[in-house]
């Protein structure tokens, strides 16, 4: 092979040629991925890098390649992320015998996702789905808000389902599909082949997956496609999993014909996550890093306290506090630390205590019961009126929102905390009892 030259002695010739800023910005980094007779692929750490470099240094690397080698190669730039997604996905379709690129991220799987009340039901669903494609529930409906799992748990699904079976998976976010669509209309419309091909791509998989289905409302030729589509796979028991930011019913751009049809399967919703979950999940985010040694536990909760609702915004979180360890190399990485670190990003700096967490311990204790209980959705006489109590306990002293409180108390919507709030504090005027009962409780937990 002529091309036994090193990619440092590439480096060393093109650093001669550019700034050193220029070198450091721009080459310092790349690696050589993979080399043929013709062609060399050059990987880079982001996309910006591959653009840029695309458009700025093709021909200087090209004429240094063929000082070096005597050959002109073709050159292509890819991203380092990519190409694990690649290799997987390779090493996958070779077992399968045939090519099919199933757009699966291989870093979502069950085993890193964090189970919790508020997603354990979509995470049960999603393993039976996985585990018996187009048996169980057809379609599989996600939906919640943002940032709360929805795509990593489609991947999930994707991922156990191309490693324990030959099925075609087809994992596509609907704005794909509209282009998919929208491409062959534009350009192809006589051309039958074109048609063809993507009728094949969609209806010639086992399970389709798809993301964000909210983004169809409006575009209502794909929608169209979309119902066929949905039409032919279901009827061949192909599997289905949807995903959106809202229920079926909220769906109000779509189609009253599509949104029957999502009804058919079985619809999980995922909530936010609550403390514990929090913690749980900030816990197993963070380890895996040497950095994950020096965090306190204090920090933990106060990064649960302060971040709510949404997973992204904790990965956010250890994301710069682990880049703020690397520049500052503390010896631990304590509250000080921390709301040091974060105190741009989470808004407030204030350490907020887990208020909520220490009330509902109080009252459980004071009742015999477990905060478990209190969270749950039992409504026997007892814990309803100890519940009731926690929640006007930690409206009247702690400055969390009702929608908050909520949350914590699993997931109760803020209605039904208002009426409890409201009742209790209609009670205590008339109840002596109650308030003495109310009044050793607050004694307690201060
Ligand atoms: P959505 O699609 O609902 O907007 P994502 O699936 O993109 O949310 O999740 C956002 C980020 O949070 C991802 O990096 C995902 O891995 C992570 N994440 C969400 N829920 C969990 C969980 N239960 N366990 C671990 N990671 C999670
Ligand atoms: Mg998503």
């Amino acid at each position: 092979m002529d091309s036994n030259f090193s990619w440092d002695e590439f480096l060393s010739i093109i650093k001669l040629k550019l700034s050193s800023v220029s070198f450091d910005t721009w080459f310092k980094d790349t690696k050589l991925s993979k080399i043929t007779n013709d062609s060399i692929d050059i990987e880079v750490p982001m996309t910006f890098h591959k653009n840029f470099l695309n458009d700025n240094y093709y021909d200087l690397i090209e004429s240094i390649l063929k000082d070096l080698t005597g050959k002109n190669y073709d050159i292509t730039f890819v991203v380092e992320d990519d190409i694990k997604i690649k290799t997987e996905n390779e090493a996958k379709t070779d077992t399968n015998k045939t090519s099919f690129n199933s757009n699966l991220n291989p870093k979502y799987t069950f085993e890193n996702f964090v189970i919790g009340d508020s997603n354990r039901f979509a995470q049960t669903a999603a393993v039976a789905v996985a585990e018996q494609p187009g048996k169980v529930y057809n379609p599989l409906f996600i939906h919640g808000k943002s940032g709360l799992g929805k795509t990593h748990l489609m991947h999930a699904i994707g991922n156990y389902i191309t490693e324990n079976s030959h099925k075609n998976v087809l994992y596509v976010t609907s704005d794909k599909f509209i282009t998919d669509f929208i491409g062959i209309n534009k350009k192809d419309t006589d051309n039958y082949d074109v048609i063809e091909h993507f009728k094949d791509k969609y209806r010639n998989i086992d399970v389709l997956i798809i993301d964000d289905i909210q983004f169809l409302g409006g575009a209502e030729k794909t929608q169209q496609e979309f119902f066929h589509t949905f039409n032919t796979l279901y009827d061949s028991n192909k599997q289905i999993i949807i995903s959106s930011d809202r229920s079926p019913d909220d769906l109000k751009l779509l189609e009253d014909r599509l949104r029957t049809r999502f009804r058919w399967g079985l619809t999980a919703n995922i909530f936010p996550p609550d403390f514990d979950l929090r913690c749980k999940i900030l816990k197993d985010k963070m380890s895996g890093h040497d950095v994950a040694k020096l965090v306190k536990n204090e920090v933990i909760e106060y990064i649960a306290n302060n971040c709510e609702s949404d997973v992204r915004h904790l990965e956010g979180a250890i994301t710069r506090l682990y880049a703020y360890a690397a520049i500052y190399n503390p010896s631990e990485i304590n509250l000080e630390f921390a709301t040091e670190a974060l105190k741009d990003y989470l808004g407030k700096s204030l350490y907020s205590n887990n208020n909520i967490g220490k009330i509902q311990k109080a009252v459980a204790d004071y009742f015999n019961l477990t905060v478990e209980s209190l969270k749950s959705k039992k409504r026997t006489a007892e814990i309803n009126n100890a519940r009731q109590i926690a929640i006007y306990i930690c409206r009247m002293t702690t400055e969390e929102t009702t929608v908050r409180i909520g949350l914590e108390f699993g997931n109760r919507d803020h209605s039904t905390i208002l009426h409890a709030i409201e009742k209790v504090s209609k009670d205590i005027k008339k109840n002596e009892e109650l308030r003495n009962e109310i009044a050793e409780i607050k004694n307690k937990i201060n």
